[in-house]
């Protein structure tokens, strides 16, 4: 992708400025002014760098950020990115939509599966041949957690949002990526 000098360094503002899941609150006239640009510029820069990331009204998140700084797949188990999942996981459809990017870009192995049931055997693991990627370290074999939508953990004093379900048949309880079971963990993380 060719990019004149204003996206470029509207791409590195980006990166510069976002959190640290690579969310950035978009905010073009801030932008303009922290790059001394002026706002159409920046208008204009932003769309050119569409492709770079992903939006909603509000935020919009880099979508190879992750995978640059080497935290794709993310994992539960790693204290680093329980924040980076949290952050995620509280803007669930642009979660689900970098997903989508990650998976298309190779970058998280696309495994889609019914995560809020606990397996009762473990799940096939293909760690496969890295399909000529180059990048082998950035796929592993493991399903991933998706956040439920207006569910929080159960674990009193928690609250942080959901991201598995157990059924125990007259009703369920939730559970975040902290306090997954450990036999869930043992499949997920
Ligand atoms: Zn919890």
């Amino acid at each position: 992708m060719e990019l004149n000098a204003s996206a470029k360094l509207m791409f590195f503002f980006l990166c510069e400025n976002c959190d640290c899941a690579g969310f950035w609150e978009i905010n073009i006239k801030e932008a303009a002014y922290r790059m001394a640009l002026n706002e159409e510029t920046v208008y204009q820069a932003f769309r050119d760098i569409e492709k770079c990331y992903v939006r909603d009204d509000r935020f919009c998140a880099i979508v190879s950020f992750l995978h640059h700084q080497r935290n794709l797949p993310l994992n539960p188990e790693n204290k680093a990115h329980i924040g980076i999942l949290n952050r995620l996981i509280s803007h669930p459809g642009l979660y689900e939509a970098l997903k989508i990017r990650w998976e298309s870009k190779g970058y998280i192995q696309s495994e889609r599966t019914l995560w809020n049931q606990a397996p009762s055997k473990p799940l096939q693991r293909g760690y496969g041949k890295g399909r000529g990627l180059g990048d082998k370290g950035s796929l592993r074999g493991k399903p991933h957690l998706y956040p439920i939508p207006g569910r929080n953990c159960s674990v009193p004093g928690c609250g942080m949002p959901a991201v598995y379900r157990n059924s125990s048949g007259t009703y369920d309880t939730f559970k975040c990526l902290e306090h997954l079971p450990e036999k869930v963990k043992a499949v997920y993380c």
